[in-house]
């Protein structure tokens, strides 16, 4: 009679942006298993590792479940109750905003923020505070994917979808290990490729990884020198005609001047520095060239990198200047790393972007959007980016950060910089569902948020595709929905400030649902356009691709050919062809690659939690080539001291043959927690790319000695 009744409820996983639906058996106090939901259109019921052990991940060790104020920096936390720390934090906050300006004060998000708590913290920065110094940790991720798409396409738009992979018929991945990093999306490949052996796999990365083990054709490319290879690739595709002038006549400008630079770029010009001979690169441009459907994937590999949107641009180029784009099974498509990066971008949760594609740099989208939020203005001062801001910490320049969702202290390049900026903050917010990551020593005030399987909203996958995010179970203690802290912080703020009547015009949401809607109506008239959406809609249709019009979504955008510049065409872009801002040299020989494993999520905070997770790598490990161990004399669990020009590390080593001689592989899930010390960021460096801002986050050169 004591038993409690099992329901289900559907969600989606909270891991990458493929965007698995799930279905959670819950007796309302637990959640008893995770299944893959057989009726959501991106995985048809399957799930990999991380999804299967959802359930295992959700625990009460390390939750944060009250208020925690430290009474001054370096004391322990003490509890208090949420009037007080929202009352407290709102007087600090007005306090700095009112000696130093609004812009001194930042606010830090992430991409596993949903949608509506997104949406929410860019009304609180834009809208109340009047500060342009938002970022989201997906400027670590996907920046550069943005910023490709936006100067070729004229907008952050992915022109593809899932469907087309069962339609193409050669696989490009450049940069990305969808195979353990987006593994059910990977599948989708495997089971097209097992159907249609004469399909091709061609994948683009430094290392053997897990999905260059599957490929047709593996370019081992030297790191960093993507931007070359597609640009030698485009040489072969104009010199053998296998181009579509006609497309590129109608549909696109610039391409005579970028004709006139790729003269040089011969195959042989580019081979020393792809590492890679003419003829594997005349090979890859012929197979891209007379493919009838390419479908081309990237992420962090190109993305993380001082060249970002050079990579992404000069991919999107192989496709335009073929004309395949726009049509069943080819196309651009950037992955996304969180589950909901997309949902950042749509809302325009990143200092460089306004909701519904807005620029906060056009005067009329910011006056467009101050009128949909019945304010007067929106903020003109350009906001700074993720490194900036840290950087502005540092300085003195901004005083208060808000960091949600998010560890910063693990996952920023050049930690070492990026914690002394903290430290010298003078206030530090942080609101996370768990207090133990390694961010939680720097925050003056924590404030407990739910976390998946206790909230609700709305989520994007990388196929530009809404769905459901539903709560199981209330969240632990005091714990709250991300939304529900913002809107009542502002609430406070607006009193502090003496703007109440603002911050009530701005914060009226009783429901996630409102929240949403109050967004959505942002999208009109935008290419984005979900004004009809309503969660009722995706209650009864299941998950939608945006833009949804006519009560339909489109699967892919572009199929007219026109594209979002006034005059609807596309743009060739010149090329950055910087070579990596670190080379190696006599003192730091070897090149550190960071990746991924496959059971491990960003920085651990939920993975780290099931021991299941630990079985396939159990330890963290420096993975180095066979004959560059052995040269040197050393062995296997041999501990080696890694030093770049900014930290050190020691770590046990592994013999890899899948890691090119001269290269390291270090993943990038390793932190203090796992007793790696810093981790990989103790190494990496923090410069970034000149138009996304996308910290180069993929090699450091580092010198390696035997402890
Ligand atoms: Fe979750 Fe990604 Fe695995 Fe799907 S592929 S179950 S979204 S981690």
């Amino acid at each position: 009679t004591n038993r409690r009744k099992i329901t289900e409820v559907k969600s989606v996983c909270c891991y990458c942006g493929t965007g698995c639906g799930v279905v959670i058996e819950t007796d309302g106090v637990h959640l008893l298993n995770v299944r893959g939901d057989p009726d959501h259109p991106v995985n048809r019921g399957q799930l990999c590792i991380k999804g299967q052990t959802l359930a295992a991940a959700h625990v009460r060790t390390g939750r944060a479940t009250r208020p925690l104020i430290r009474p001054k920096r370096g004391a322990a936390f003490q509890p208090t109750d949420w009037d007080t720390a929202l009352r407290l934090n709102a007087e600090r906050f007005a306090q700095i905003i009112a000696t130093h300006g609004p812009d001194a004060v930042a606010f830090y998000v992430s991409g596993q923020l949903l949608t509506e708590d997104y949406y929410l913290f860019n009304k609180l920065a834009r809208g109340l505070v009047g500060t342009n110094n938002i970022d989201s940790n997906s400027r670590l991720c996907m920046s550069s994917a943005v910023t490709a798409y936006k100067t070729t396409l004229g907008s952050d738009t992915v022109p593809c979808c899932y469907e087309d992979i069962d339609l193409a018929d050669l696989y490009l991945l450049a940069g990305s290990n969808a195979a353990i990093t987006h593994p059910i999306l990977f599948r989708r490949i495997e089971v097209a490729k097992n159907r249609h052996p004469e399909r091709q796999i061609l994948v683009i990365d430094p290392r053997r990884s897990e999905t260059a083990a599957y490929a047709d054709l593996h370019l081992a490319i030297q790191p960093g020198t993507d931007t070359f290879l597609f640009a030698a690739m485009l040489h072969v595709l104009v010199w053998e005609r296998l181009i579509d002038e006609a497309f590129i006549a109608t549909h696109t400008e610039g391409f005579e001047a970028l004709r006139r630079e790729l003269a040089e770029l011969t195959p042989g010009a580019v081979s020393p520095i792809c590492g890679l001979s003419p003829e594997t690169i005349v090979d890859a441009a012929r197979r891209f060239g007379n493919a009838q459907a390419p479908l081309s994937f990237w992420c962090q590999g190109l993305n993380q990198s001082i060249h970002g949107t050079s990579n992404g641009v000069a991919l999107i180029h192989l496709h335009l200047a073929t004309g395949k784009i726009g049509r069943p099974g080819m196309g651009p498509f950037s992955l996304t790393g969180q589950p909901n990066a997309m949902g950042g971008r749509e809302t325009g949760t990143m200092a460089t972007l306004l909701p519904g594609h807005r620029d906060p740099n056009s005067e009329k989208d910011r006056s467009e959007l101050a009128h949909l939020w019945g304010i007067p203005s929106l903020p003109e001062r350009p906001g700074k980016t993720a490194v900036e801001i840290f950087d502005a910490l540092a300085e003195g320049t901004i005083k208060a950060i808000w960091i949600a969702c998010t560890n910063p202290a693990h996952s920023f390049p050049h930690l070492e910089r990026a914690t002394e900026a903290l430290r010298r903050a003078e206030w530090v917010v942080l609101q996370d569902a768990w207090q133990d990551t390694e961010t939680a020593p720097f925050a003056d005030l924590l404030l407990p948020a739910a976390t998946w399987g206790e909230k609700e909203g709305t989520m994007t996958n990388s196929e530009r595709r809404i769905s459901r995010v539903r709560a199981a179970v209330p969240p632990p203690g005091e714990a709250k929905p991300d939304w529900w802290i913002v809107q009542a912080f502002a609430r406070h703020l607006g009193k502090a400030l003496g703007i109440s009547e603002r911050a009530e015009r701005l914060f009226f949401f009783p429901t996630e649902e409102a929240i949403f809607l109050d967004y959505a109506r942002t999208t009109a008239g935008t290419d984005i356009a979900i004004e009809t959406l309503t969660y009722a809609t995706l209650d009864q249709l299941g998950p939608q691709q945006w833009p949804f019009t006519s009560g339909q979504s489109q699967a892919r955008p572009f199929s007219d050919h026109r594209f979002s510049y006034p005059d609807g065409k596309a743009r060739f872009q010149t090329l950055d062809r910087s070579r990596l801002p670190e080379p190696i040299d006599a003192r730091h020989p070897f090149l550190l690659i960071t990746g991924r494993l496959r059971d491990q999520w960003h920085g651990m905070s939920r993975t780290g939690r099931i021991p299941q997770l630990f079985r396939h790598d159990p330890e963290p490990v420096v993975r180095m080539n066979r004959t560059d161990l052995e040269r040197r004399g050393w062995r296997e669990g041999d501990l080696l001291r890694l030093r770049s020009r900014r930290g050190e590390l020691i770590l046990p080593v592994a013999t890899a043959d899948e890691v090119r001689s001269g290269h390291l592989f270090l993943a990038m899930h390793w932190g203090r927690r796992s007793l790696a010390g810093e981790g990989s960021n103790a190494l990496t460096l923090a410069a970034t790319d000149p138009l996304s801002r996308q910290p180069h986050l993929k090699h450091a050169a580092v010198r390696v000695e035997k402890c």
